[in-house]
């Protein structure tokens, strides 16, 4: 592949991993298979400058900002640290910084890398005003209400001047394990790790959901410390103990680098002692007045550095290899362990992709296997130690047929699939998903409790969720149902009517269409039966949406067995619309316009304005700039309107806000 290709798909691939991992808080693959792609990206990029977008992933720090939240730009850029990996990264960055400054020798304090979410505190007249999320780096989410229901964090301190402080909120292993145990119980999917733990946590709009996850957080930088008279990053991080932070203990003052190393050695070992995950060990310099001179990269600050642990891996034994039916009818070979500790959390079962994976590295029943929690995300099978081999071990054979219903298995490329549209393993996997989280979010409805109505008969198609009111008496007497679950799982199933379209699409697991794909189709075609009516070459026209994929959905909804299946979600009442965007398709005050909202509104939230603002086809933006159009300010509006009435950019009030918006209501 030629470099520009080559760049063009790590991109691709890096905004995808990207999404998932900030916004969705659900990562598919491990840290180190992102870290892999990044690094290869930068080369690539370093070797062709040329061929390097501003917009490159390498260049922008992390996630976005979703729309849940009330934004706050940040006064400072919330940035990432560039990544060491081994000695010789990390010599290199001491080399580095000993040029810059031209001299001999550097102290640096060490720090636990904390596994858990960035959040900055900003605190006004010795009283906190606000927690945000670093977001984009630029601007973040108000999470306040969230961030105060950590115990830990003083409300109030002893320094009147405006400062920010950040660190990092997370969930302490004990808590994510008992939290993974419920979730296991009750069905629902596993937290991948206690990073995305944390940030699940915090991105909840009801805080008591926040408060009952027992998060903690570490603050780790004061963003003032030079304003506020400090020379060293170490006396700053005191300072904030003695203001009341809970500040890590295990930080250390290293005199060279040579300290550093044995440092990072020493904690290597430590790390499954500590009560909260690391994935590594930030090194920073600790002279604070060389930080200007030594500078930023768009990304990340250059007088720091994170130190990343490579994966742990486990000797443990094959018990058995168990094939499992996917929603699609995929077969996968799955690992039976026996149960070993992996970076803190039990492991009994990991996947073992396909007939390929596992021939080609022989691995064998009864093998002792390396296994590891692959960037603390998903467990898998290294290899088998072939020097621990008796003899007996048995070579790999690929399942032939269904392990449920016995249908011969045909191979598509590298995989083996049940076809039997009626094998019930994939129907059962298609209920799941169809209820699971990122589809139609049907809460109460979880993989155990889906294949136990579906064996009891309760539920054995999709519409058959939307009947299951009529099997209320029965459920509720069943062993582990009371009246009060049951009636609470039936108003999930109510609620889940009024979804926007792309959930249910996402949720009917047509083939190809994951979630992207199943916005994107919504917002084209805004309703069910537009889409439904569509030809392949219409669907081929859309941007994003590739040839194979055009086929599968224009297979799926001419489908018979599918239309009557729509049909029929549509006479339970359920929307089939896309409720992301316009209202109205009538041009307005606001078609087409950049809006930015600044101050408090006293009628409407800001987030509900910003809705309103967008279904009449404005962009609403967080910062205003020459290409704003409009901005609408309410009480205690600061700098944005000084800076809207510099670049005469007009300005609205709430009131005659308001007025608009009725304007508009009345002509729709
Ligand atoms: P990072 O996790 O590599 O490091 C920066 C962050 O470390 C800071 O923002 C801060 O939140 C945190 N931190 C913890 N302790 C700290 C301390 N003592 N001092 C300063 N900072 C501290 O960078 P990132 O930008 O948050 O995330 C990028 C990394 O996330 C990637 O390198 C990759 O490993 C992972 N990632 C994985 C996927 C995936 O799909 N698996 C996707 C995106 C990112």
């Amino acid at each position: 592949m030629n470099p520009e290709e080559r760049i063009k798909e790590l991109t691709a691939l890096l905004e995808r991993y990207n999404y998932e991992y900030y916004v969705l808080d659900n990562p598919s693959v491990d840290d180190q298979e992102y870290d892999r792609l990044m690094n290869e990206l930068i080369m690539l990029e370093n070797q062709y400058p040329m061929l390097k977008s501003p917009h490159s992933p390498s260049s922008r720090v992390g996630g976005q900002v979703i729309s849940s939240f009330e934004k706050i730009t940040h006064k400072r850029m919330m940035l990432s640290l560039a990544n060491a990996f081994n000695e010789d990264d990390l010599r290199a960055f001491d080399r580095r910084i000993k040029e810059t400054l031209k001299i001999d020798n550097v102290e640096y304090m060490c720090e636990m890398k904390i596994d858990g979410l960035a959040m900055s505190l900003v605190y006004q007249n010795g009283e906190f005003r606000y927690a945000a999320t670093r977001g984009d780096g630029n601007v973040g989410e108000d999470v306040s209400n969230n961030v105060m229901t950590i115990k830990s964090i003083p409300s109030k301190i002893d320094i009147l001047d405006e400062i920010e402080v950040r660190g990092e909120v997370f969930m302490p292993k004990k808590t994510l394990q008992k939290l993974n145990e419920e979730r296991e119980k009750m069905g629902a999917t596993l937290l991948a790790n206690a990073r995305n733990a944390a940030a699940g946590s915090i991105r909840q709009l009801d805080s008591s959901i926040a408060a009952s996850r027992k998060l903690d957080a570490f603050w780790y930088y004061f963003v003032n410390a030079s304003e506020e008279g400090f020379n060293k990053h170490s006396d700053s991080l005191d300072k904030l103990k003695e203001l009341g932070f809970k500040v890590n203990p295990e930080r250390r003052i290293c005199k060279n680098i040579e300290e550093v190393l044995a440092y990072i050695e020493e904690y290597t070992l430590k790390r499954p002692t500590l009560a909260y995950d690391i994935d590594g060990i930030v090194i920073k310099v600790n002279d604070l007045n060389t930080y200007s001179k030594l500078g930023y990269t768009a990304k990340t600050p250059k007088w720091a550095i994170a130190y990343k642990f490579p994966p742990e891996e486990v000797v443990t034994k094959l018990k058995d290899i168990i094939f499992t039916v996917g929603r699609t009818g995929k077969i996968t070979p799955n690992a039976d362990l026996e149960p070993a500790r992996v970076q803190g959390s039990l492991i009994s079962r990991a996947t073992l992709h396909n007939e390929e994976f596992v021939s080609s590295k022989d691995i064998r029943v009864g093998d002792m296997v390396v296994i590891r929690k692959a960037g603390d995300v998903i467990p898998e099978v290294v290899k088998s130690v072939i020097e621990r081999r008796k003899g007996q071990e048995q070579p790999f054979k690929m399942a032939t047929n269904c392990p449920v219903c016995g249908s011969v298995l045909v191979k598509i490329d590298a995989n083996h699939y049940c076809v039997n549209p009626y094998c019930d393993a994939k129907h059962i996997e298609g209920l799941i998903h169809f209820c699971s989280k990122n589809a139609m979010d049907i809460e109460g409805l979880g993989d155990k409790i889906i294949e136990q109505f579906f064996n009891q008969g309760f539920i054995r198609s999709i519409p058959d969720i939307y009947r299951l009111e009529n099997h209320k008496e029965k459920i509720i007497v069943t062993d582990g149902f009371g009246e009060t679950s049951v009636n609470k799982m039936l108003q999930a199933i109510q609620k889940s009517k009024e979804n926007s379209l792309e959930r249910l699409l996402f949720g009917l697991g047509i083939r190809e269409v994951g979630e992207k794909t199943a916005k994107i189709l919504a917002s084209c075609f805004e309703n069910i039966d537009k889409l439904m009516e569509t030809s392949i070459e219409d669907l081929e026209a859309i941007r994003d949406i590739g040839e194979i994929s055009s086929r599968s959905i224009y297979e799926f909804f001419k489908n018979e067995h599918n239309i009557k299946m729509i049909e029929e979600l549509k006479s339970f009442g359920i929307n089939m619309k896309y409720l992301g965007r316009a209202k109205t398709t009538k041009p307005n005050f606001f078609s087409g316009k950049t809006v930015v909202l600044t101050g408090t509104l006293t009628t409407m939230t800001r987030k509900k304005a910003s809705d309103l603002l967008e279904s009449y086809g404005a962009k609403v933006t967080s910062s205003v700039s020459k290409a704003t159009d409009t901005v609408i300010y309410g009480i205690e509006a600061g700098s944005k309107l000084d800076k809207a009435n510099a670049l005469n950019i007009r300005t609205i009030d709430e009131a005659e806000f308001v007025n608009i918006l009725k304007s508009i209501e009345e002509e729709n």
